[in-house]
C-alpha cells in the first residue's frame, strides 16, 4: 500500500460551489484554471481535481468547457487530470456522466452515495453508482471513490463485489461536508478500516477540516487534497491567497513527516492509469 517514501498530493482548484465573492483568488476561466493547475504542480501536486465554470461562473458538466481547460492543462504541466462527475447540486446522472463518455479522462470521482450537502442534497443510488462504475470500466478511467460518509464506503464494496471495479482502488475520504461525516481522527479510522485490502485513500477535509485531516491522513498512511473547492482559507480569518499556497502548506506538513512528493507519473504508474507504460488492459 502506498508509493515507498512519497505521498500524493491533489489539488482541487475550483469546485462547483465556490465563489470568487469567497475568495477572489478562486480560478473559474480555462485560462485560470490552467495558470492554477501549473502553479499547484510546482508547489507538488500529483493531481489535479477539475472542474469546470460555465461564462458567468457557474459549474457546468459541458463537455466542450472541459476539453478547453484539459488542452491548457495540458499544455502547461504533465499533472494527472481527475474530472468530476460530482457535477454541481440538482445535476443528473446524463449530465455528470458525459465528459466521461466523451473525453475519457485518466482519473476521475464517482461519488458512493447520496448525502445531504447544507440545505441541498445529492443523490447516488445503488443503481447510479453501478451505470457509473460500468462506464469508468468500460473505458479505462480509474475512479476516485468518493465517501462522504462511512457508510458510502460499505457501499463501494458492493460494487467490488458485484465485479464492476477493478484494484488499484482509490478513495476520497469527504470529512467535513455538512450532513457527511465530520473529520476527526477516530472517525477517519473508522472509514479506513473500512476499506478493502490494499486500498489508497486521499482524505479531502473540508472548510475548518482541512488543516487537521491532513495530519491524520498523513499519521494513517494516506494522501491529502487541499484546495478552494474544499476550503478557501489558509488559516482563521486569513484567506488563501492562492491553491498554490494551500499545496506548499501540505507539501511542507509531508516533508516534516518526512514524505518525499510523489510525481504525475509516479501516481499514473501506481494506479495504473490509461498511457502510463505498465497498463493493463
Ligand atoms: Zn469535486
Amino acid at each position: 500500500m502506498g508509493i515507498e517514501g512519497k505521498i500524493v498530493l491533489t489539488c482541487a482548484c475550483t469546485g462547483a460551489e465556490t465563489t470568487k465573492a469567497q475568495n477572489p483568488a478562486l480560478p473559474t476561466t480555462a485560462e485560470e484554471i490552467a495558470e492554477a493547475a501549473l502553479e499547484a504542480r510546482r508547489a507538488g501536486a500529483a493531481i489535479l481535481h477539475l472542474h469546470v465554470r460555465d461564462a458567468a461562473g457557474r459549474a457546468t458538466q459541458d463537455v466542450g468547457t472541459f476539453r478547453r481547460a484539459i488542452e491548457l492543462v495540458r499544455a502547461k504541466t504533465d499533472i494527472v487530470i481527475e474530472l468530476t462527475t460530482g457535477g454541481a447540486v440538482g445535476d443528473t446522472a446524463e449530465e455528470r456522466l458525459r465528459p466521461i463518455k466523451e473525453l475519457e479522462p485518466e482519473m476521475a470521482s464517482l461519488d458512493c452515495g447520496t448525502v445531504n450537502f447544507g440545505d441541498e442534497y445529492i443523490v447516488n443510488t445503488l443503481p447510479v453508482m453501478r451505470e457509473f462504475a460500468a462506464e469508468f470500466r468500460a473505458r479505462g478511467v480509474r475512479a476516485t471513490l468518493e465517501c462522504f460518509d462511512l457508510g458510502h464506503v460499505h457501499a463501494s464494496r458492493i460494487l467490488i463485489k458485484e465485479g464492476l471495479l477493478e484494484p488499484p482502488f482509490h478513495y476520497g475520504l469527504v470529512m467535513g461536508v455538512p450532513g457527511g461525516i465530520a473529520y476527526g481522527a477516530r472517525e477517519l479510522g473508522a472509514m479506513v478500516d473500512a476499506l478493502p485490502a490494499g486500498a489508497e485513500f486521499t482524505v479531502m477535509g473540508v472548510g475548518r477540516s482541512s488543516l487537521p485531516s491532513q495530519f491524520g491522513s498523513i499519521t494513517l498512511g494516506g494522501w491529502i487534497r487541499v484546495g478552494f473547492e474544499d476550503n478557501v482559507y489558509y488559516a482563521k480569518g486569513r484567506l488563501a491567497s492562492s491553491n498554490a499556497e494551500l499545496v506548499e502548506r501540505a507539501a511542507r506538513i509531508a516533508a516534516e513527516a518526512g514524505l518525499g512528493l510523489a510525481t504525475p507519473d509516479d501516481v499514473r504508474k501506481h494506479l495504473r492509469l490509461r498511457g502510463s507504460a505498465i497498463r493493463i488492459s
